[in-house]
């Protein structure tokens, strides 16, 4: 009784805090501003409790763009001026500009391009800022371990856990193309720490990289699913596809077929100058590491199933300004591959045979850099 007592003051008390602050039910709020500021990129994500419809305009003098997110507020504790002074963007400021709008303003100072995002899960809107680029003269490979701390990724009927598992690879990887050296590696993750899908993109953008590649394991609800398949960014109407996209992506599959007619979703991906160039060159990563992990896995281990170069959305490659592939290293869900997958060896010859591919494709595409340089 007391429980249900307490239930009611607490309603009571809601109905009349809203009474007061005249906060309708159906206010979209804004909930939060992160950004991620690097020499020549930034990526800013503004965080919303339902979706919104936005407007955006660019002024000059001073240069800034704006975002005029309609029937919104501001969440009450919100920092609403974010200086960031990185060279490319002065600050961030966001305001309640008319009663049901809030202005959210980039002020600009050397700014090559920018793009344009929203995705959903949570509700957010990306916005991608680049500045101008120092040249380097190693190859950059950035190597993204899926999931991790609280998101565990797909589990095994035994209890493994993908985040473990990709994790262990990922560092094996590292390792395996560090001795390479025309080469600088980096990880979006070392350890066990949850970093949002749209934060590994920045990574990559902002370490220039000339290689983006994220490592997962496999899941289905029919047990005797397995093999190895690695993924491309692109749109796909494959049912299997979707479904692995939108388990990735943390979105139901009904959100994933919609996500296809998502403007800004084409926005992004048709905007880009270098997008035909990326493609091929994405294409042509993937079939090296399809390639090099089915064919030495097969001759360690014997039977492993070939499922391909596939296609979908994944929002982990969303906005990668580089050719970028996603491997699905074996299927967690089947009870003979996630015993497999937790043998130390089979997770070594997984990153051996994964750097391969990287060191085909590098070799066959020296000119893979041009890529890069088309943005500058
Ligand atoms: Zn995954």
């Amino acid at each position: 009784m007391r429980g249900s007592g307490k239930l009611f003051l607490i309603a009571l008390l809601m109905s009349l805090v809203c009474a007061s602050t005249s906060l309708a039910a159906e206010d979209v709020e804004v909930t939060d501003i992160r950004y991620w500021s690097y020499p020549d990129y930034t990526r800013i994500v503004i965080n919303l409790s339902d979706s919104a419809e936005f407007t955006k305009n660019r002024l000059s003098n001073p240069d800034r763009l704006y975002f005029d997110i309609k029937n919104t507020r501001i969440r009450h504790e919100l920092k609403t001026n974010l200086p960031i002074g990185n060279g490319m963007l002065k600050s961030v400021r966001a305001a309640q500009f008319a009663e049901n709008t809030v202005r959210v303003v980039l002020d600009l100072q050397a700014v090559r391009d920018y793009k344009i995002v929203s995705l959903e899960d949570p509700i957010r809107i990306i916005v991608d800022v680049y500045g101008h680029a120092a040249p380097s003269f190693k190859k950059r490979v950035v190597i993204d371990a899926g999931h991790g701390g609280h998101d565990p990724g797909a589990i095994g009927p035994h209890k493994l856990f993908e985040k473990d598992v990709v994790l262990d690879i990922a560092l094996r990887l590292k390792k395996i193309l560090d001795s390479q050296p025309n080469l600088e590696v980096f990880l979006t993750r070392d350890n066990d720490v949850f970093i949002p899908l749209e934060e590994r993109t920045a990574i990559a953008n902002s370490k220039n990289a000339d290689l983006f590649v994220s490592i997962h394991a496999n899941a289905s609800p029919r047990r005797d699913a397995k093999g190895i398949e690695t993924y491309l960014l692109n749109w796909s109407n494959d049912e299997e596809a979707l479904k692995v996209a939108a388990r990735e992506n943390q979105i139901s599959l009904k959100q994933m077929k919609k996500m296809k007619r998502g403007k800004d979703v084409l926005d992004i991906m048709l905007g880009d100058l270098s997008r035909e160039l990326k493609r091929d060159e994405s294409l042509k990563l993937a079939n090296y590491i399809q390639l090099s992990m089915v064919g030495s896995m097969n001759r360690d281990y014997r039977h492993i199933v070939d499922l391909g170069v596939k296609q979908a959305l994944f929002y982990v490659l969303l906005g990668a300004q580089m050719p970028s592939a996603l491997v699905e290293v074996s299927f967690i869900s089947n009870p003979a591959e996630e015993k497999l997958l937790s043998a130390e060896n089979y997770r070594d010859s997984l990153a051996r045979s994964i750097a391969g591919g990287i060191a085909k494709y590098m070799s066959a595409s020296p000119d893979a850099r041009t890529v890069a340089d088309l943005r500058k």
